[in-house]
């Protein structure tokens, strides 16, 4: 029997032997893994939580002797907990998290075995850097790297199985300072945003003196019956389905979105979420999405660091929990073909320490005014950097999603819905040159009249926008479910720390020419809308009509990831990060050599999975099947029949015939085409060979005829599971 039905066979008994978490109420485990301020209170002495707290806050250094204390507090923590390793945990640029555990176990000179964890151990490791990509870098320098803790993330604990390692959270550096991760360059992204973020609210608030990025991030997936995968060597080694003939019912019937959620599905949520409920992820929210088989889930937003550490981290939760229910979660953009595939919506916003969120417009004309600012910033950031923007989101598994109907399109624009835009077009008509103090306070009050004062009930909805105002955040919809947060957030808040410093240059030097500050604020702002009101739509995204109308307004529209990295490493982005502190120009350069080389790699693995199984699953399943008409026809034509009566008979084995040589030859064609890409010396020439060389000039038609195939030959041969399989059957 073919792994395929013995799959199918699985399921039931499967499904009735998963296990239903017992349910606890939240707040009983809540953080109850994690080392938060409260627990450090407990287990610190007051010297080492006084400068815990003020290295949190303010970065500051911990010197040895305290760290020495820090860790002792966090071994008898974790040890109480039943611990026995810790790791430092870190993401390097794979795009996952990585760990290497070390126990406390220790041999001290003569011999004696203790348990100890001290504060260089905390502080610092050195893991073997030479297998994480470095894009060159550490060929330039010759240098290896080491990670670094991270004191504002908590540590944590994370139980696999029985063992519990203790995990503490570092950023991942090379020796002569290189980031090697995406933490540290979000780290300093957002320290830029504070400065200067703080810098503007000081025109309307002296009392605030820092300025956080917060998150929260809608994570989307499929959850397929693990059985069912391992009969998908494509869903295994790629997580998506390079064949697969569309159902008979996919979404046509839309009654996926919001349904009951099937029980299997539901006791897997149940356990993911306890779990991640003991590592403080503050989950909030669960439901099914558009596409059968596809869920999302959301947290209750948090600072951006902290927010991004929860996903990677509920990302690696839930594919350790869905192994427990014998389930495989599939984080990829785009799992199956025919269907929406899966975004992760990033929600962001910035907050004061004087408690007001930036985005959410004020109960007064003066807090207004302060919202107006930071909401037309915004939209002049990613007006002036769209394309990083669009860089930010590119990825080999996106490219399938973005512009493809159901998602955002690679067009970068921002919605900000009627109200707004009524806002941003008085402004622009009624500042003049002329604007005296007394228009200024008439259209302050209009303003404020014409925003309302519940934002969040009133924002119209667009889902078709890839960046959009939803009432006190914008939301950026184009980032891919598989990636890491950090990469989007770093250029965003980036992005928004540069706009608003120059913001600040622009309104200094009217103030220092005479205007009152409310005025120069005034003509800025309507100065930034004039230059930035291209990037407004309003519109359906996902229509033709937009396409057209972006070329017309001169939006840029990369549909490829290799192309649209372009914009990482040119000079407007060298000088964006660098003058911000975020990267320097090596570290951008490194960082856009990684990126396509995940690109070659990615689609690399699936022409050869697309070539494997043409060769050892279709091909043979289809010849098996010929033989069988054959046979067939054979035997009428020797029973004396006439042709008439094995017509249709011909009329498949000639068809099946057929879609067997397209598929042998075009899969040999591309091998030779792999071949010629390799050869290529330069990496974004040989990215932008794999995607027209490779990938448009083979997987479509290969998969069409393997496609047609499956609609033709015998059901009981076929030995890959088919969508009707996964999708469905739980
Ligand atoms: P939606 O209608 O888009 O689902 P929700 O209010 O449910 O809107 O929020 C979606 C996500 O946005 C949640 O993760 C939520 O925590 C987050 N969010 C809400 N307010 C903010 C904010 N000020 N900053 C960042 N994220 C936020
Ligand atoms: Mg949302």
């Amino acid at each position: 029997m073919s792994l395929r039905f013995s799959a199918i066979g699985s399921i039931t008994n499967e499904a009735s032997g998963v296990p239903t978490p017992s349910s606890t109420k939240i707040t009983g485990i809540f953080n109850e893994n994690v080392f938060t301020l409260k627990t450090a209170r407990e287990f610190l002495s007051d010297e080492a939580y006084k400068s815990l707290i003020t290295s949190i806050r303010g970065g500051k250094k911990i010197d040895r002797s305290v760290a020495n204390q820090i860790a002792n507090g966090l071994r008898a923590w974790a040890e109480g907990k039943g611990v026995t390793h810790y790791t430092h945990w870190f993401q390097p640029l794979t795009g996952t998290t990585a760990e290497k555990h070390d126990s406390f176990f220790t041999l001290k000179g003569d011999g004696t075995a203790i348990e100890e964890f001290d504060g260089a151990a905390l502080i610092q490791q050195e893991p073997d850097a030479s297998s994480f990509p470095s894009g060159g870098l550490r060929a330039t320098f010759e240098a290896r790297g080491y990670t670094a803790w991270d004191p504002s993330s908590p540590a944590f604990i994370i139980e696999i199985g029985k063992g519990k390692t203790l995990c503490i959270p570092t950023i991942f550096v090379s020796y002569t300072g290189e980031s090697l991760d995406y933490k540290a360059p979000l780290l300093k992204a957002l320290e830029a945003l504070n400065k200067s973020a703080v810098d503007v609210c000081n025109y309307f608030d002296k009392n605030v003196t820092k300025v956080t990025a917060t998150l929260g991030w809608e994570q989307e997936y499929f959850v397929v019956d693990e059985a069912l995968v391992n009969a998908r060597p494509d869903l295994v080694q790629c997580g998506r389905t390079v064949f697969g003939a569309s159902p008979a019912k996919g979404q046509q019937l839309e009654d996926h979105y919001f349904g009951s959620i099937p029980e299997r599905v539901y006791a897997f949520m149940r356990d993911f979420e306890s779990e991640s409920y003991k590592l403080g992820i503050p989950l909030r929210t669960r439901h099914n999405e558009v596409a059968p088989g596809q869920y999302e889930c959301a947290p209750i937003f948090e600072e951006v660091n902290i927010a991004v550490d929860h996903n990677i981290l509920l990302m690696d939760v839930m594919s350790r929990v869905a192994k427990r229910h014998k389930l495989v979660v599939l984080f990829h953009e785009k799992p199956f073909a025919g269907i929406n595939g899966s975004g992760k919506h990033n929600n962001w916003s910035m907050a004061t320490d004087t408690g007001v969120n930036l985005l959410a417009p004020g109960k007064t004309p003066k807090t207004n005014l302060m919202f107006l600012t930071f909401f037309v910033n915004i939209i002049k950031a990613v007006h002036d950097h769209a394309d990083i923007m669009r860089a930010a989101i590119a990825s080999a598994p996106n490219d399938h999603r973005l512009g493809a109907n159901e998602a955002p399109p690679a067009i970068i624009s921002v919605f900000v819905g009627q109200y707004l835009s009524k806002v941003l077009s008085d402004v622009e008509a009624r500042v003049s040159t002329k604007f005296d103090e007394q228009d200024e306070a008439i259209l302050k009050l209009d303003l404020h009249r014409s925003i309302p004062e519940l934002m969040l009930d009133n924002t119209d909805r667009n889902r078709t926008s890839p960046f959009a105002f939803t009432g006190n955040k914008f939301e950026f919809r184009a980032v891919g479910s598989s990636a890491n947060c950090a990469i989007s957030m770093t250029v965003l808040n980036t992005i928004m720390a540069d706009t608003l410093k120059k913001f600040k240059v622009d309104v200094d030097a009217l103030i220092e020419k005479g205007d009152k500050k409310e005025i120069a604020i005034m003509q800025v702002i309507q100065k930034y809308i004039v230059e930035s009101k291209k990037v407004l739509f309003e519109g359906d995204g996902y229509s033709d009509e937009w396409h057209h109308e972006a070329e017309r307004r001169g939006l840029p529209n990369l549909k490829t990831t290799p192309v649209a990295l372009d914009a990482m490493v040119s000079e407007k982005a060298k000088k964006l990060f660098e003058s911000n502190g975020v990267y320097s120009h090596t570290e951008l350069e490194a960082r856009h050599e990684i990126e396509l080389e995940k690109y070659i790699k990615k689609v690399q693995i699936e022409a050869r999975i697309m070539g494997d199984i043409a060769l050892n699953h279709i091909i043979p399943s289809a010849i098996k099947y010929q033989n069988e008409l054959l046979k067939n026809v054979n035997g009428l034509k020797e029973a004396g029949l006439p042709e008439s009566a094995y017509s249709s008979q011909l009329d498949i084995l000639k068809a099946v015939s057929e879609h067997i040589q397209v598929i042998h030859t075009k899969v040999h064609q591309m091998v030779e085409a792999r071949k010629i890409a390799n050869n290529i010396e330069n990496t974004r020439t040989k990215a932008i060979a794999y995607e027209s060389q490779v990938k448009s000039a083979f997987f479509d038609e290969i998969r069409y005829n393997v496609d047609k195939l499956e609609h033709l030959v015998d059901d009981d041969i076929w030995t890959l599971p088919k969508y009707r399989e996964m999708l469905f059957l739980r």
